[in-house]
């Protein structure tokens, strides 16, 4: 995923660090949800190989269905394997990204209270531009 490899040496603009940080963060979900939905569907397609396995002597189309079954199902490991390396490169460029913004913000930290339940909330202080909580 080289081509999302941004320069963070040369720019000290934090708008587009933040805009960057959360498109990334969009695509990172995305990129997430679309290898749950490959790895549902190499689920469903390895349940095929099985069904077509137990009447593979009886029916000699079945083995055809085998053969194309495992296809599949190498062509979505090849495809998992990607998106998990764009998943694991998306996260580092938004851990570069968030340093980035941590060490050009100038921070404008507000305080803030979030309910923990019904009856309990917990004082918080975070910063207004980036976003970045205090311990
Ligand atoms: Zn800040």
């Amino acid at each position: 995923m080289n081509c999302y490899n941004i320069n963070i040496i040369s720019s000290n603009n934090i708008d587009y660090f933040l805009f960057t940080r959360n498109k990334f963060l969009s695509i990172l979900q995305n990129l997430k949800e679309s290898l749950n939905s490959h790895y549902e569907l190499r689920e469903y397609n390895g349940g095929f190989l099985d069904v077509c396995k137990t009447k593979k002597n009886k029916d000699k189309e079945k083995e055809e269905e085998i053969i194309i079954c495992k296809n599949n199902i190498f062509i979505l490991d090849k495809e998992m394997n990607r998106l998990e390396e764009d998943i694991k490169a998306m996260e580092e460029q938004l851990l570069s990204i968030n340093k980035k913004i941590q060490h050009i913000c100038v921070h404008d930290f507000v305080e803030d209270y979030i309910d923990i339940d019904p009856d309990r909330s917990v004082k918080i202080v975070y910063c207004q531009v980036c976003e970045y909580t205090k311990g």
